[in-house]
């Protein structure tokens, strides 16, 4: 008998199926068609009605210092952050109906009196009408801890853990550069917190009791709402991470305990230990790691030695197949790189501060490349941060969202018309990054 009918029907179901997903039979084009505006504007304003899951804010007032385990030192911030931005003036007219052209001192004022208004009028309904006003449906809300003026059903709570990291004698740490001054007091700081919420003084007496107070706390704060630990590592050491015996450890918190100073590789090793074990812990209670992966503040942030890449071998450790990551800033500016790590099925980027860095014409870019690669392992987040009482966490919530939602239409809009997916498949993508991808892990 001939196989010709049969061949024939399977021709016939794959050009039913092309005809379908709305993608021709032809390969993949490198330029766009004539098609790229409208499919872009088609494109945008279904984007525009997609809930967002924003992955990565620092919801605050201003004068809330709960908002960050750490602060900004002065440095020099990239021409987009700066207070001369006049995009900042379309967020304040966008949001608050801002009648003027500038931030000059007196029209600053009215922004700063509307905002009081309305905080006073109803204080928890503050962010959570601002999360309606920009389509966000429900936003992480990486703090020390969480304050009353949330809600908890909007924002989920993430909460920092480097404090771990910093038991002993920093005297050397913070003495290395004026922003370890900044920082280092800060992690003290919470640390302290975690203990007075442990009900203890003084450090456990061996390092067996350090890992249960370390338990504990994140048992109590995933009890209080927390969803996942986030680390900002970075900011005061190198990403790579050794992989220490116990023993050593051990012997380093007996010496170092209560007092004397740690040599910086003693030091080190014993932050290798720790780091470890709260990734074995964030397993265990499935709690997903967040880690700050990106550029950072300051003029001492090393580029180098926080770049992504030196986290590869936990990422790809077997012992830690049961961590869920999420990259935060996606690795920025090496997040070509960073995607390829995203093809391990535990591993997950966040595009937050990247899209506030750069204008949606090149964050276009990188995003395509995301979504041309691992598109189901890709994430929105605003890092929304109260910089100040006129750029404010309202305000970096509208430029993160606004700057991703049209970013997001035109790198697709450039797929569906090079011929690369269909607009269905875009529309598909659309929801998968601003929302359902990120909303998953927190089922
Ligand atoms: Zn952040």
């Amino acid at each position: 008998m001939s196989i010709q009918p049969r061949r024939w029907l399977v021709c016939a179901v794959a050009v039913f199926t092309l005809a379908v997903s709305g993608v021709s039979a032809a390969q993949a084009r490198p330029y766009a068609g004539p098609d790229l505006p409208a499919t872009y504007q088609r494109l945008l304003s279904e984007i525009d009605k997609i809930p967002i899951f924003d992955h990565h804010a620092h919801p605050a007032f201003p004068d809330d210092t709960d908002v960050d385990a750490m602060a900004a030192p002065p440095g020099s911030a990239p021409l987009r952050e700066r207070l001369d931005n006049p995009e900042l003036v379309a967020a304040a007219k966008a949001l608050w109906g801002y009648p003027y052209d500038d931030f000059s001192k007196e029209h600053a004022r009215w922004l700063v009196q509307k905002k009081a208004e309305l905080k006073k009028a109803d204080v928890t309904a503050y962010f959570s009408n601002l999360l309606d006003k920009l389509g966000i449906e429900t936003s992480i809300a990486n703090r020390v801890a969480m304050p009353d003026y949330l809600d908890p059903k909007r924002f989920r709570w993430v909460f920092f853990v480097d404090s771990f990291l910093f038991p002993f004698d920093n005297h050397q740490l913070t003495a290395r550069n004026p922003d370890q001054q900044v920082y280092i007091p800060l992690q003290e700081k919470v640390l302290r917190r975690y203990m007075q919420q442990a009900q203890i003084n003084l450090l456990p007496a061996d390092l067996n009791g350090y890992l249960s107070f370390i338990s504990r706390i994140l048992g109590e704060n995933q009890k209080k709402g927390g969803i996942a630990m986030k680390f900002e590592a970075a900011y005061f050491r190198p990403l790579r991470f050794g992989d220490p015996p116990r023993s050593q450890a051990e012997a380093i918190y007996r010496k170092y305990r209560s007092g004397g100073l740690p040599s910086a590789d003693e030091y080190r090793t014993f932050q290798d230990y720790i780091f470890r074990y709260l990734v074995g812990e964030a397993g265990r209670l499935h709690l997903p790691v967040h880690i700050h992966t990106a550029v950072g503040i300051g003029d001492y942030f090393n580029l180098s030695e926080g770049n992504i890449m030196n986290l590869e071998n936990v990422l790809r450790d077997p012992r830690y197949a049961n961590v869920t990551w999420v990259m935060i800033h996606g690795g920025y500016p090496y997040e070509r790189q960073a995607i390829w790590l995203a093809a391990m099925k535990n591993v997950y980027l966040d595009s937050s501060l990247m899209e506030i860095d750069l204008y949606p014409s090149e964050f276009k870019n990188s995003l395509k490349q995301w979504l041309e690669l691992f598109p189901d392992k890709i994430t929105f987040g605003s890092d929304s941060f109260p910089y100040n009482e006129v750029l404010g966490a309202e305000e970096s919530y509208w430029m993160g969202v606004r700057s991703a939602r049209s970013a997001l239409a035109a790198a697709l809009a450039e797929m569906v018309s090079a011929g690369e997916i269909s607009e269905a498949k875009a529309l598909e993508m659309a929801h998968a990054y601003l929302h359902d991808t990120a909303a998953r892990l927190y089922k």
